[in-house]
């Protein structure tokens, strides 16, 4: 079927702050808060593992209280973590995660850095991350981070020991510490000197709390200055905006919603506890602290005169201010500043200058994707809000203009600009990576995003500075009105794989279905997969006009031993163009829409697999893939409510439930009674990995059992079967010890801890050097006629990823009949 729609793309709508608002005017209030921050001068580092790791009231706190310039580095974009609201996992995961981090700093106010680590899953300990991760490489990355955001102090979200929990949480605080020192070291990465230059905070704080020691609560502060600690209360209101502290965290924080952090708006007293591991112990919180101005008292005391006499209905008599009393002493460098802070305090006073002139340069084109290498349309509109003519100047090679612009006029033109080369992707995705990112250019280095193309320009009114704007995507939509989106650089022909995984059973055969999208029309289009010696014969003569979409199918046959594993790329060729690329779309309303492009890669998995075909009802929990995967093996997969199949589930010969179910889905609540007669009926239920925290329902079993934290976090952790005998073990697959080989990121997580008697645990299994073993992550029981198991086993890992051994357990279990 053909469909004349960029399906998947544009689908999504999004309000005006999302993207490109830098460019926007201020609020004369924001404008205002900006002199603050230049006041103050001075800059945090907040140091953390994950995207959610940070503290936002802290983060709000610094920098709205105290107008302290606040980035928090993650060194990871928290891929390995779960996902909430959708399927991605992985590289995507840490896509939508990293966005969340950047739409949580628009709220607090902060900014975002990253270092190259990969978020792996699960780590027990500083040192497994730091094997992983290579400690060296990670800890360059935290020095670079202090070396190019030169902060005066560092706070640490997690405490230097275990005690951190998580092992990413621990080496985060471990590498906090010893960047601390080795950021001012002229020997230390010496390599990063042609980027940034040496530097040295002045203070590490350790962000605790009393979730950590619960008896902070009750010590005087005088108790508290013996350990090194200064309690703060970071609730407070901000009389200028109207919002306090906590209210804006609780907004920022509710930003991560792909790991269901929202949060209700928090206001009034909230305490945090700084303890101090490096530096001078001062009595006050930041304030006696020298920032950028400490070689200069004046020119702090003249954009203090400023502060003092504000207008914010005048901002022209602002503007004046500024040139008269500041611009002079910051034209004279060398009295003031070393290095880079120069550049700082150019943004900062060029983005205040802006708005006090009301200066607006937008850049941007239109709704569709843009083809790589193709012409487009670049529009610009200049709008001058201000009282006073001004002169613009564009100087680049695509726009080369200047004209005067009247007080209250916009000026609009067209000039035509040249796709790059390559799609749009995320910078850190370009290359293939394992534990830690490959970056092309060491510039890029700690950026959370690259932006896209800038437009720069020059404003006069008195004196010159520079501007500059980031070109996206805007159009009008008559139900919702002006959309903002980022730029789309897409491939004249997109390929995916409808799957990621092809599985053959036994000596069957299996379709490779790869969609084909045309960003543009193309005539004689051929596709073809390659990579192994079976019959795949390739499509030819494919006609398709822009945004419409064919499927190619291809038949595998098997020709490789079992459990054997294959490598499979496809290409659409244009006469000698060949196009590799699928674009996968990222798209939610609480982010920017974001493309990945990738290879069109799958892997093909030969697969001995007894099973017999059989409907499955699939209550969804959180998101998953591990339906499809059962689909793909040939079970009919029912994903109806509950609320429609409640009184019809003797139909299904399994019930299978999602991961999550019972943290997300409230059916679950108004018919565990259905569910549990149809276990008692003879019915079969498998209920996937739930969190012990937000759970629904307490008992969702048929007997009670308890849910804990514990995981096993090495993929090939031994497996040891406590009753080999089971039928979970023989029927209808024989499980050996090959079938645990193979497994990604983990074994599982989130296991019963305690159960009754009524249930039989089946599999144990530890990471190494644990004492502790796990006996949880697979338990069953047997309720009247059937059957229920618990599994903290991570299928929905696993089974995408094409693991025999996870499929041929799992229709066990599905296929289990107790005697
Ligand atoms: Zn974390």
């Amino acid at each position: 079927m053909r469909k004349h729609l960029f399906l998947g793309f544009a689908a999504l709508f999004f309000s005006l702050t999302l993207v490109g608002q830098e460019y926007e005017l201020q609020s004369s209030t924001e404008t205002y808060k900006d002199l603050l921050k230049l006041h103050r001068g001075l800059r945090v580092l907040y140091v953390a593992a994950h995207p959610d790791d940070e503290n936002t009231r802290l983060i709000a706190w610094l920098e709205n209280e105290k107008n302290i310039e606040t980035v928090y580095l993650s060194l990871t974009r928290g891929q390995g973590g779960q996902n909430l609201i959708g399927d991605e996992k992985g590289d995507a995961l840490g896509v939508i995660r990293t966005y969340e981090l950047l739409e949580a700093r628009k709220i607090d106010g902060g900014e975002q850095m990253f270092t190259r680590a990969v978020d792996f899953g699960y780590s027990k300990s500083a040192e497994e991350s730091f094997s992983k991760w290579g400690k060296e490489e990670v800890l360059a990355d935290v020095v670079y981070a202090i070396r190019k955001f030169r902060p005066h102090i560092i706070i640490t979200r997690f405490p230097p020991n275990r005690n951190a929990g998580h092992g990413h949480h621990e080496a985060s605080a471990l590498l906090a510490a010893e960047a601390f020192d080795l950021a001012s070291e002229k020997s230390a990465f010496p390599d990063q000197f042609d980027r940034v230059e040496p530097w040295t905070p002045q203070a590490m704080y350790f962000n605790s709390s009393s979730w950590w020691r619960k008896e902070l609560e009750d010590k005087t502060d005088l108790e508290l200055k013996d350990e090194n600690i200064i309690r703060v209360n970071i609730g407070t209101l901000d009389p200028i905006t109207g919002m306090g502290m906590n209210e804006i965290a609780s907004l920022a924080r509710s930003k991560h919603r792909c790991q269901a952090f929202g949060t209700s708006r928090d206001r009034g007293e909230r305490f945090e506890y700084l303890e101090l591991l490096k530096g001078e112990w001062r009595d006050d919180l930041f304030d006696s602290y020298e920032g950028v101005w400490s070689r200069s008292e004046g020119h702090k005391s003249s954009i203090q005169s400023i502060i003092d006499q504000y207008n914010f209905t005048d901002p022209m008599s602002n503007y004046k201010l500024f040139i008269n009393e500041v611009e002079p002493k910051l034209a004279q460098r060398s009295m003031w500043a070393d290095g880079k802070d120069i550049n700082y305090v150019n943004q900062l006073s060029a983005k205040i200058k802006r708005n006090m002139l009301g200066v607006r340069v937008e850049a941007y084109a239109g709704q569709d994707p843009i083809v790589v290498e193709s012409e487009f349309d670049l529009n610009i509109e200049v709008y001058n809000g201000g009282s006073e003519a001004l002169q613009i100047r564009f100087n680049q090679p695509e726009i080369d203009t200047s004209f005067e612009i009247g007080s209250g006029k916009q000026i609009s033109f067209i000039r035509k600009l040249n796709a790059p080369k390559e799609p749009s992707t995320p910078y850190w995705l370009r290359l293939p990576h394992d534990e830690l990112y490959e970056i092309e250019d060491p510039n890029w280095q700690g950026e959370p995003r690259l932006r896209d193309k800038m437009i720069e320009y020059t404003v006069k009114f008195d004196v010159p500075f520079k501007g500059e704007t980031e070109l996206h995507r805007k159009w009008t939509d008559r139900s919702v009105g002006e959309i903002l989106q980022p730029i789309q650089y897409v491939p004249l022909v997109s390929i995916t794989n409808q799957s990621n995984t092809l599985l053959i059973k036994n000596d069957g055969e299996v379709m490779q279905h790869i969609e084909v999208l045309a960003f543009g029309s193309v005539k004689d289009l051929r596709v073809s997969p390659s990579g192994v010696e079976v019959d795949a014969t390739a499509r030819t003569g494919i006609m398709l006009e822009k945004g419409q979409k064919t499927t190619v199918s291809t038949k595998w046959q098997s020709g490789s031993e079992p459990n054997e594993k294959h490598n499979i790329r496809s290409s659409a060729y244009l006469g000698d163009l060949a196009f590799h690329q699928s674009v996968q779309a990222i798209e939610y309303d609480h982010i920017p829409n974001i493309l990945i492009a990738k290879d069109c890669e799958m892997t093909l998995v030969k697969l001995d697999l007894k099973m017999q075909a059989a409907k499955i009802l699939y209550i969804e929990g959180s998101g998953d893939e591990v339906d499809e995967a059962l689909e793909n093996i040939g079970y009919e997969i029912d994903r109806t409510p509950l609320s429609e199949v409640a009184d019809k589930l003797n139909d299904y010969k399994a019930i299978v439930v999602g991961i999550r179910a019972y943290n997300t889905n409230d059916q679950l609540i108004a018919y565990q009674d259905k569910l549990m007669n149809y276990v008692e009926n003879g019915g079969n239920m498998i209920v996937q990995y739930n969190t012990s925290r937000g759970l629904k329902l307490d008992e969702f079993g048929p007997y009670p059992f308890q849910l804990g934290r514990e995981r096993v976090t090495e993929e090939d952790a031994e497996a040891i079967l406590l009753q080999p005998k089971h039928q979970v073990f023989s029927k209808p697959n024989k499980i050996e010890s090959s079938d645990f080989d193979g497994w990604v990121q983990e074994r599982g997580l989130y296991f019963a801890s305690e159960w009754g008697d009524e249930y039989t645990p089946l599999i144990s299994w530890k990471d190494s050097g644990e004492e502790k073993i796990s006996d949880g992550g697979l338990i069953v029981s047997q309720y009247g006629k059937g059957s229920f198991f618990y599994s903290g086993i991570s299928f929905f890992r696993q089974l995408p990823a094409g693991v025999p051994g996870a499929y041929r357990l799992l229709v066990n279990t599905i296929e289990y009949q107790p005697k």
